[in-house]
């Protein structure tokens, strides 16, 4: 039997696959995406933030409104746990009924045309005269990993990989509610969270409480949560003592792009390039922008509109500012001058525009909100 042939065949149908796919199927290119998952829903890894400004991406288009909540503040919490509300006007976060999310994002790649092979792990791929031969799923012009932080893609092609992780771990509790809802709670903390923060957001269904720290290969050393929710307890009225409905785990790249992004008409998206913000650890927005760009990309090329050469690579954000604060961050947090300066009014501008930045205008606090 003739194994099947496809312009592209994606590796991974998450956030960056998918979106890459789209644009494909969109511009009526084959594209085939295959992933290990029966059930895209199943075993997901991340909190599922979106930043408003993801809801743009073509793939979200007709989101049902059912899948996410709104969440306009973040609350920012010093380690003594003494706090500042934060916010821009007009801007919100969403918070997602994430495995549903993914669900529908499969659904929604297939209506437009996705060929999506669900419980399908990627093996290997072997190179031929007119591109590559993806083993147990067939032939095509072009290979994308978007295989995530551990990509195989990448190991077997001889690509970038990402070296650098922070460990992210969160506890999801379903059918309960935050004494402040309408905030993103964010905790920094040397003892619970070095390099990186915990948080808790009230979601479509419920909590999620997470912890990410910086990871360092071959260390046992798991985030503390329960610690963390006694620590956090008497802010967010959630008891440690609740064993949480589900657990989510995974790595989160922090490094910036990956060297070599692409080879031989084979390229990595999304984690599995390292595209991910060194400083908020938020890899969704970038994933789904990484991904479309090399979908239209691969299109135009496809359509003959433009050379392999820049397809493939469109302009990619090093992150050169946010790896440096995160070098900062890395290497000067102490819990005792973040107590003194977290809530100071210069250093709440400096993060409300990290936050924030070109997200709408600053928004007071409401009053007695700090
Ligand atoms: C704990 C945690 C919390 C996070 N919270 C947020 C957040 O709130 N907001 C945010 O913006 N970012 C967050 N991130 C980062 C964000 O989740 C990632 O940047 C984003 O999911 C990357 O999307 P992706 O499509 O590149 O990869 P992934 O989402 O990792 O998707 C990769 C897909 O490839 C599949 N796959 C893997 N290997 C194979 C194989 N061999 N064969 C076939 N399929 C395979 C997987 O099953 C998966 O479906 C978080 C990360 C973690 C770990």
């Amino acid at each position: 039997m003739q194994a099947p042939r496809y312009d592209v065949i994606v590796v991974g149908a998450g956030f960056a696959g998918l979106a890459c796919a789209h644009a494909l199927a969109h511009r009526g290119f084959r594209a085939c995406v295959i992933d290990r998952k029966q059930d895209l829903g199943e075993r997901v890894h991340t909190t599922g933030i979106l930043v408003q400004e993801a809801c743009d991406a073509p793939l979200l288009a007709g989101l049902p409104p059912a899948l996410v909540r709104a969440v306009p503040h973040v609350r920012l919490y010093a380690p003594n746990l003494r706090s500042v509300r934060l916010g821009a006007d007009g801007y919100r976060f969403l918070t997602t009924d994430t495995p549903a999310l993914m669900r529908w994002l499969g659904e929604r790649g297939e209506a437009c045309g996705v060929e999506l092979k669900r419980g399908c792990a990627f093996r290997n791929a072997v190179r031929t005269s007119t591109g590559w031969q993806v083993e147990g799923v067939g032939h095509a012009r072009f290979l994308v990993g978007a295989d995530g932080a551990r990509s195989r893609v990448a190991q077997r092609l001889g690509l970038g990989r990402v070296n650098q992780f922070l460990h992210g771990v969160e506890y999801e509790f379903d059918g309960i509610a935050l004494r402040e809802p309408d905030a993103l709670h964010c905790f920094v903390s040397k003892r619970f969270a070095p390099g990186y923060l915990g948080w808790v957001a009230q979601t479509p269904t419920g909590v999620q409480a997470g912890l990410a720290r910086r990871y360092r290969p071959g260390s046992t050393q798991a985030p503390d949560m329960i610690g963390f929710l006694q620590h956090i307890a008497p802010m967010t009225g959630l008891t440690a003592t609740r064993r949480p409905d589900s657990i989510r785990a995974g790595l989160i790249p922090c490094g910036g792009p990956v060297r070599p992004m692409r080879r031989d008409d084979a390229v990595l998206v999304g984690d599995a390039a390292g595209m991910v913000s060194p400083l908020t650890a938020g890899g969704i927005h970038s994933g789904l922008r990484h991904g479309a760009a090399i979908g239209h990309g691969l299109a135009r090329h496809l359509s003959g509109e433009a050379a392999a050469d820049a397809s493939m690579a469109p302009p990619v954000p090093g992150f050169a500012f946010k790896r440096l604060l995160r070098w900062a961050f890395d290497h000067g947090q102490f819990d005792a001058p973040m107590d003194l300066l977290l809530t100071a009014r210069p250093v709440r501008r400096i993060v409300e525009q990290l936050c924030f930045h070109q997200r709408g205008g600053r928004m007071p606090a409401p009053d007695g909100a700090d």
